[in-house]
C-alpha cells in the first residue's frame, strides 16, 4: 500500500509544493497534506484507506455530499455522449435558465470555467462598460488568482501570510485599490478622491476567505448606492456563497435591498466539475463578444459534463437541502463552540447562512486587521486533533467550513464526539 507521506513525497518531486492549488498544502497547520483517492456522501477516503468526514467539501461545490446519484448519473450520461465540443448545447442553455431563475439580478448569463475566470472576465466587462480604469477591492477578499486581484486578498494568501503575489506588476496593482471591509467612511473617500476612474467594487456577497466575516446591515446596499450614484458598477462575487448558503445565494438573503450589475458564481454551480459564471444586466453582458467589444472566450466554456453537473446539482438542491445544509451547520458550530467554552478558550463565531467559521478572540471581527488579530495559533492543534480522531476540516483558521446535505446522524456523531478533546488541545497550544 501507498502510504500517505510516500504519495506526498512522490508529488513534491514533480509538482511544486506537492500540491496543485497552495490552499491544499499544509502551510500554516503543519504536517503532510492528505491525498485522497474517494468520496462519497459525507466521508472521504485517503490513500490509506482512512475515511474522514468532509467539512471542505471540495471548498464548496459538494453541498449535496460527494458522488450524489443523480449528479454522478448525469455526468456518466453527458460523458457517454461526448467529452467536448467546443461548440453550443442546449444544456448550456438550460444550466443558464436555471441561474437566472434562481437570481433575479441575472438577467444574462455566460458560461467560464473556473471563478477566476469569472470575476477576471467581470473586471474586464466593467472596465469596457463605463470605460474607465480602477478597481475597488476590500483587504481580505478572495476573488481567484487575477494579477488584479491579489492585493490584499485572503483565503492561502491569508493563511501564508503574504500581501500579494510576486509577478504582479506595479502598473497593474495600483489599479486595485484595497480598503477595509465594513467600512463606509473608506468606501466615501476612495469616491471622493477617485470617483470618476472607479469602473467598479467587487465584493464577496458575504467574505468568506478570511474566515466568515459578514457584511453589516445595509452596507451591501451602500456599496451599490455609492458605486451608482459616481457611475461605477457593483461586482457582487458569490463564487463561494451562490447557491450555497441558500437557493438564491447571499443575494437571495438580502432580497431585493439592492441589485448588483455583475454576479460572479463558481463551485455549487459547476457541481464539482470547472464550471463558473458571470451574470448580470442584460444591456452590461451584451458587452461582451460576439455582441460588444469586450473579448473572452473559452474552449471548454460550457463543457457539457460539467454544464450536466451543474443542472443535476441545482435541480436537487431544494429547499429540503438547504433545511438540512442549515440544521447541520446550527449543530456542529453550537456543539464546536460549546467544546470551545469547556475547554475555557476565546472564541467567536460567524454565520453566512449555512457557512460559519470560529476566530480565536471574542469579538466578532469586521475586517481583515481585525481577523488576523486573533491566537490563531491555536488552530493547528485543533485541527489536528479532529483530523486524528476522522474529521477533515479545511486546513487554515482563515477558512470556512463547508457542511454537507449528505452528514447523517453516524457523520455528525463522528464530529461531536471528536470536538472536546479537540477544543482541549487548542486551548493547551
Ligand atoms: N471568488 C471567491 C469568493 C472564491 O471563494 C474563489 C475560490 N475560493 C474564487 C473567486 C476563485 O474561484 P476558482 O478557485 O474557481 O478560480
Amino acid at each position: 500500500m501507498t502510504t500517505n507521506q510516500q504519495a506526498f513525497d512522490r508529488a513534491r518531486a514533480a509538482i511544486p509544493g506537492g500540491v496543485n492549488s497552495p490552499v491544499r498544502a499544509f502551510g500554516s497547520v503543519g504536517g503532510t497534506p492528505r491525498f485522497f483517492v474517494e468520496a462519497k456522501g459525507a466521508y472521504i477516503t485517503d490513500v490509506e484507506g482512512r475515511s474522514f468526514v468532509d467539512l471542505v467539501n471540495s471548498w464548496g461545490p459538494a453541498i449535496l455530499g460527494h458522488a450524489h446519484p443523480s449528479v454522478i448519473k448525469a455526468v456518466q450520461d453527458a460523458a457517454g455522449r461526448g467529452l467536448s465540443f467546443g461548440a453550443s448545447t442546449p444544456g448550456e442553455t438550460e444550466l443558464a435558465e436555471l441561474i437566472l431563475s434562481r437570481v433575479p439580478a441575472v438577467q444574462k448569463v455566460r458560461l467560464v470555467s473556473t471563478g477566476t475566470e469569472a470575476t477576471m472576465t467581470a473586471i474586464r466587462l466593467a472596465r469596457g462598460f463605463t470605460d474607465r480604469d480602477l478597481l475597488v477591492k476590500f483587504a481580505g477578499h478572495y476573488h481567484g488568482h487575477s494579477d488584479g486581484l491579489l492585493a490584499e486578498a485572503g483565503s492561502g494568501l491569508a493563511t501564508m501570510a503574504m500581501p500579494g503575489s510576486a509577478g504582479v506588476t506595479a502598473a497593474t496593482a495600483a489599479q486595485t485599490l484595497v480598503i477595509p471591509y465594513n467600512d463606509r467612511d473608506a468606501i466615501t473617500a476612495v469616491f471622493a478622491e477617485f470617483g470618476d476612474r472607479i469602473a467598479a467594487v467587487i465584493t464577496e456577497a458575504a467574505a468568506a476567505n478570511m474566515g466568515v466575516v459578514t457584511p453589516l446591515p445595509g452596507f451591501n446596499a451602500f456599496l451599490a448606492e455609492t458605486a451608482h450614484a459616481n457611475g461605477a458598477l457593483l461586482i457582487v462575487d458569490e463564487v463561494l456563497t451562490g447557491f450555497r448558503v441558500g437557493a438564491g445565494g447571499w443575494l437571495g438573503l438580502e432580497a431585493g435591498s439592492y441589485t448588483p450589475d455583475i454576479v460572479t458564481f463558481g463551485k455549487v454551480v459547476g457541481g464539482g466539475m470547472p464550471l463558473a459564471a458571470l451574470g448580470g444586466r442584460a444591456d452590461i453582458m451584451d458587452y461582451l463578444a460576439p455582441l460588444g467589444p469586450v473579448y473572452q472566450a473559452g474552449t471548454l466554456s460550457g463543457n457539457p459534463v460539467a454544464v450536466a453537473a451543474g443542472i443535476a446539482t441545482l435541480k436537487a438542491a431544494d429547499t429540503s437541502v438547504y433545511a438540512r445544509l442549515d440544521a447541520a451547520a446550527e449543530t456542529i458550530s453550537t456543539a464546536t463552540a460549546a467544546a470551545f467554552d469547556a475547554a475555557g478558550v476565546a472564541y467567536s463565531v460567524q454565520y453566512a447562512g449555512n457557512l460559519f467559521s470560529f476566530a480565536f478572540r471574542s469579538g466578532v471581527p469586521e475586517n481583515y486587521e481585525q481577523v488576523k488579530a486573533q491566537d490563531a495559533f491555536r488552530y493547528p492543534a485543533f485541527f489536528h486533533a479532529m483530523l486524528d480522531a476522522g474529521v477533515s476540516l479545511p486546513p487554515s483558521v482563515f477558512e470556512a467550513w463547508f457542511v454537507s446535505a449528505a452528514l447523517d446522524d453516524e457523520a455528525t456523531d463522528r464530529i461531536l464526539t471528536a470536538l472536546p478533546a479537540a477544543a482541549r488541545a487548542a486551548a493547551a497550544a
